[in-house]
């Protein structure tokens, strides 16, 4: 197998091909409310909610199949509702938007369902079918050429 077995695209034989990687990443934000009146010892309340972000990373597809990416684009989801818990109802009443303190974040998660990797043509637009093997991109032409005997 030469590199030009690679990496041209079967559609159009062009070499201008870029992996894309999508995945989505949910985090948890908490937020805190101090109590100053005294009425309890922790917080007058608290809130979380979970952030969705879907990322586009892209790059050239590289000459061993390793992934490059140079470029990402992330896009914000719909935040779910914040869940909120209150202790005293006076200081909740009274809170203004900054008296809200950050409680340490909660690691991201990924959503497998969600993530997936494409061989794309910039000249064509067409997808190039290929096989993933968990390091490498490995084009999948003589494959499909031994399949059409
Ligand atoms: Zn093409
Ligand atoms: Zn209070």
């Amino acid at each position: 197998m030469t590199d030009s077995d690679i990496h041209i695209c079967p559609h159009c034989g062009s070499d201008n091909l870029d992996v894309e990687h999508d995945y989505c990443e949910t985090w948890l934000t908490s937020q805190d409310l101090p109590c100053s009146c005294g009425a309890t010892l922790g917080p007058a309340a608290t809130r979380s909610w979970n952030t969705t972000s879907y990322v586009t990373e892209w790059g050239p597809l590289q000459e061993d199949g390793v992934l490059y990416f140079e470029d990402s684009e992330e896009v914000e989801g719909d935040n779910d509702d914040a869940e909120v818990e209150i202790e005293c109802q006076t200081c909740f009443d009274q809170a203004e938007e900054s008296d809200w303190e950050p409680v340490e974040a909660e690691p991201v998660t990924f959503d497998p369902d969600e993530e997936k990797y494409r061989v794309v043509c910039r000249e064509c637009e067409q997808e190039v079918p290929f096989e993933w093997d968990g390091r490498y991109i490995n084009l999948l032409h003589e494959v499909k050429e031994e399949a059409d005997q």
